[in-house]
């Protein structure tokens, strides 16, 4: 249950005064529609009004407060565009006052002539005249109070004014009570941190722009505040995991050996090191939660399918899920394989299997006739029963939501936990492993398979096109097969499809018949029928528009052409790269470049061409994220924090990890003091996740 403290919290938005149904409707697309929403949404920038000069000193694009006598009104002509202009004065110098599509009678009765008046707002020089348009405020001079001195400026909403939503941020700040401290006491004194309260209002009251510095103590306090929510809700989910019986599998049995035999190549010492690990899990009677980390082409495959045969050896199922059509039928394709001398059941469904096949094939499964199923969300449909899944594998994981993973999960035997490894191609700095990731145990495969060719990776401008097209000419004559990638253009997918269809049809003009062009709008069947078609060669060259589309397995491609490279953050970049360079064959990156003006951009470009290495990469994105610079950054399975800030504050991360920690082995189920305390905590922050594994209070 909610503590009753934070009902006030979570009440709507249209309970705030000043907030009708239209604003609450703007705010909810924005901003959120509950009050705490407001919370955690933060000024931007400060306005000082402090500055009074008089009219004849002031600058031009200065932000002033200036008491001034009101002159003549100049009304336009009825329906003519020109603004209605008021004349004023202070002794020094005139100003004019302009208003756009205003209401002569309202101006009037604001501004009559002769009267004083405070005016506050941003002063122009045009042609040596001084200008205001629209004063953010005008009041008599006996009212100055009404006037902030330092203004917040909030992001704003396309319908919301800065100073309504001003005004509405403070209404919610009215809201926000003390809360009880769940800070240990001795790190908040160390860090000379406020409490809650006083840090919510400094940040959304700040004196100076200084105050907005993330590294300022308020800020940093409810950034913890944040990451130990996060800590606290992961360690509960941990320990319920742990708690869950599973079952002893058999990980020595006669279907790993025989697999390790029949493959045509040696484990890497990496993948026998996480293969080692991973039995560790199964072995044990407890579920295993555990999450093997490693770049494209590092061969999770191999270790996945290791895992699943442990199952099966015990007698039990095991399913793959993977989040689009083309992977999962990838996966079932490069799983046959694998296991042809093996005497085991793979099967394939996904969204596209219907009717009787797929009726048979769920009878088989539920017979225990399948082994393994691989599939995407058609694997936990209500309809899908297995007969005993001991073991799910989710591929790409930060891909699926936890509904997803827990409606898997539940596909087990009644009472029994199931074993879970997930994976992720995603290389992720070690910080941030433990915020994504620190419910979970985290195998790591940093050794790629020997034979690998390093990718030649090249930066190169947009202006030499027409160049990059010719030496493709030459790549195609030597029997290179080339993904072009096209730019995401401002996130609207529309364009991305537009500039893709145009670059398509220009190399399809080139190279007539030989180009192939995938997208997101395309239907399954459609693009697996492209991709099929470029992985059997008919295909050389494969225009995509995004990262999504190109994850399959074509060791025969040998060239990758990025547009827009700047555009990309590091961890997309280094996984779309990550498609060439698969076979024996020498491959080339080619990234080329609209504008690089920005110098985290040329140090993206330079490391790209430095290292292969994904954990180092991961890292370096990390340290060069820039704010909202990039695109699909929301990509690499991050947990989205709405205080803390990875770039400034993840140094707390490991921090709130160990505090978590030590609170739970003291006060297993928060039942003192700071323990009540912490579930307010993880009430505000909405761990819902965690609380739901905390016995009642
Ligand atoms: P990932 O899923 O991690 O991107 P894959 O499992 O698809 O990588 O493996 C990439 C390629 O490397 C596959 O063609 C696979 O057959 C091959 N491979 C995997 N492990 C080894 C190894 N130890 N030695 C040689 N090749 C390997
Ligand atoms: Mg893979």
């Amino acid at each position: 249950m909610r503590p009753e403290i934070l009902y006030p919290f979570f009440a709507e938005t249209v309970s705030l005064p000043g907030v009708g149904g239209r604003i609450a409707q703007l705010l909810d697309k924005v901003v959120g529609n509950r009050v705490l929403d407001l919370f955690w949404h933060f000024p931007v920038d400060v306005i000082d009004r402090r500055n009074s000069p008089q009219l004849s000193e002031v600058r031009h694009e200065q932000m002033v407060t200036v008491e001034v006598e009101i002159g003549a009104h100049d009304a336009p002509p009825p329906r003519t565009r020109r603004p209605y202009r008021i004349w004023c004065h202070d002794g020094t110098a005139q100003m004019q006052l302009i208003f756009f599509h205003a209401k002569g009678d309202y101006l009037r009765r604001q501004l009559p002539e002769g009267e004083k008046r405070l005016i506050s707002g941003k002063v122009e020089i045009f042609n040596g005249q001084l200008q205001m348009s629209h004063p953010d405020y005008i009041v008599a001079p006996d009212k100055r109070d009404e006037i902030p001195v330092i203004e917040p400026v909030y992001p704003l909403t396309a319908g919301i004014s800065g100073r309504v939503m001003g005004r509405i941020v403070r209404a919610a700040l009215e809201r926000a009570v003390e809360l009880p401290e769940w800070m240990d006491a001795a790190l908040k004194q160390r860090e000379g941190w406020p409490g809650w309260h006083e840090a919510l209002r400094a940040l959304h009251y700040p004196e100076t722009a200084a105050d907005l510095d993330p590294s300022r103590k308020a800020h940093r306090r409810l950034a913890y505040d944040e990451f130990l929510a996060n800590q606290l809700a992961l360690a509960l989910i941990r320990r319920e995991a742990k708690k869950k019986k599973g079952r002893a599998l058999t990980t020595e049995g006669p279907l790993v050996g025989k697999l390790i035999e029949t493959l045509p190549y040696e484990l890497t010492g990496s993948q026998k090191e996480c293969i080692a690990e991973i039995n560790g899990d199964l072995a044990s009677p407890s579920a295993m939660m555990r999450l093997l980390q490693g770049d494209v082409g590092s061969g999770k495959t191999v270790v996945a399918l290791a895992s699943m045969l442990a199952a099966v050896q015990s007698g039990a199922q095991a399913a793959l899920l993977a989040p689009t059509e083309i992977l999962a039928r990838q996966h079932y394709d490069s799983l046959r394989e694998m296991a042809v001398a093996l005497d085991i059941r793979i099967e394939v469904l996904t969204g596209r299997d219907k009717g009787k096949a797929r009726t048979a094939l769920l009878a088989d499964l539920a017979a225990g006739e399948i082994d393994i199923l691989v599939g995407t969300h058609a694997l936990f449909q209500k309809d899908v029963i297995y007969h005993d899944l001991a073991l799910a594998v989710i591929d790409e994981q930060h891909r699926f939501g936890v509904e997803q993973r827990m409606a898997l999960a539940a596909k087990g035997k009644p009472g029994q936990g199931m074993d879970i490894l997930a994976m992720t191609a995603t290389p992720i700095p070690r910080t941030l492993t433990l915020t994504a990731y620190g419910d979970m145990d985290v195998s790591r495969l940093t050794e790629k398979p020997p034979g690998r060719q390093p990718v030649d990776t090249r930066t190169i401008s947009h202006n030499r096109l027409d160049e990059v097209v010719r030496s493709l000419h030459r790549a195609l004559e030597g029997g290179a097969r080339i993904y072009w990638i096209c730019p995401l253009v401002e996130e609207s997918e529309k364009s991305d499809l537009a500039a893709a269809e145009d670059r398509f049809r220009q190399l399809d003009q080139i190279f007539p018949g030989r180009v192939g062009l995938v997208h997101g709008k395309m239907k399954g069947p459609e693009k697996d029928k492209v991709m099929a078609a470029f992985a059997a060669g008919d295909l050389d060259v494969l225009v995509a528009t995004t990262v999504i589309e190109v994850g399959v397995n074509v060791p025969e491609a040998t060239v990758m052409v990025i547009e827009h490279a700047e555009r990309f953050g590091l961890a997309q970049l280094h996984q779309l790269r990550g498609r060439v360079g698969r076979g024996s064959g020498k491959s080339v990156c080619l990234l080329l470049y609209g504008n690089l003006a920005s110098e985290a951009a040329r140090a993206r470009m330079k490391i790209m061409r430095e290292t292969e290495d994904g954990f180092l990469i991961a890292e370096e994105d990390l340290r060069l994220r820039g704010a909202g610079e990039l695109l699909g950054t929301r990509q690499s399975g991050m947990p989205d924090f709405r205080v803390a800030s990875l770039e400034f504050h993840s140094d707390l991360i490991p921090v709130a990890r160990d505090d978590a920690r030590l609170i739970l082995e003291k006060d297993p189920d928060l039942k003192t003091e700071r323990g009540e305390a912490l579930r307010v905590l993880l009430y505000l922050m909405e761990q819902d996740e965690g609380i739901r594994y905390l016995r009642s209070g």
